[in-house]
């Protein structure tokens, strides 16, 4: 069982990336913009009090973010039926029994704050957060491709003050946990200014450089 955090800017790819790696290695992808963009479509409680912070580009915070977090971490596995055609989320939520080989997070943790959580909850469910894989891309290039998602992808947070507003909160709360992952030798960074294949097989290479020691 690993546990993998795959961290970036918006705009770096890490749900790209989490989601081509959740379908390699058969893990739980958990993405915490996704588990909160889920609960506002939703209209849970949660979703409503999260909608207007997430238009603003702020963080949400902690206690909505952490209490999705935990939920998700506990979830049972995906795939217990190759053949099934369901959602791996519908399936965990429905609590099949084999638990997925690892896990994989984006979107979490990001600020320091977070990743002490993400620490202790780790520590609590008696597991291990093995790596963290940063994908590193060029400001330009960032900024680049958070404009040509924007125009796809109908997310209400996609504007162009709002996307500054979130590259600025990037730079000053998340920018800061890299340290805190460097400094406890968790950390491998990645290049992610190429395609989306050759990230991929960057980090494949990580991951399976990881998986042949824990053999
Ligand atoms: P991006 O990669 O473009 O930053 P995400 O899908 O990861 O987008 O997140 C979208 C929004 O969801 C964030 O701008 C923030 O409002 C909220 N969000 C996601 N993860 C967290 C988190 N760990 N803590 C606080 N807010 C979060």
């Amino acid at each position: 069982m690993i546990n993998i955090v795959i961290f970036g800017a918006p705009g770096a790819g890490k749900g790209t990336q989490a989601t081509l790696l959740a379908e390699k290695y058969d893990f739980l992808h958990i993405s915490t913009g996704d588990l909160l963009r889920q609960e506002v479509s939703l209209r849970t409680p949660i979703g409503l009090r999260a909608k207007a912070i997430m238009d603003r580009g702020d963080l949400v915070g902690d206690d909505i973010v952490v209490q999705l977090l935990h939920r998700a971490l506990q979830q049972r596995s995906t795939h217990p039926d190759p053949d099934s055609q369901e959602d791996p989320w519908d399936v965990a939520r429905k609590g099949h029994s084999r638990r997925p080989e690892g896990c994989i997070v984006d979107g979490f943790p990001r600020t320091v704050q977070q990743a002490q959580t993400l620490d202790f909850v780790v520590r609590r469910l008696k597991r291990t957060l093995d790596l963290i894989v940063a994908i590193d891309v060029p400001r330009d290039l960032l900024i680049q491709r958070i404009y040509e998602r924007a125009a796809v992808s109908g997310r209400s947070d996609d504007t162009e003050e709002v996307i500054r507003h979130r590259l600025e909160l990037y730079d000053r709360q998340t920018q800061p946990v890299l340290d805190y992952y460097r400094l406890s030798g968790r950390l491998t960074t990645v290049d992610g200014s190429g395609e989306i294949s050759q990230t991929n097989s960057r980090i494949c290479q990580v991951i399976d450089q990881m998986l042949a020691k824990e053999h």
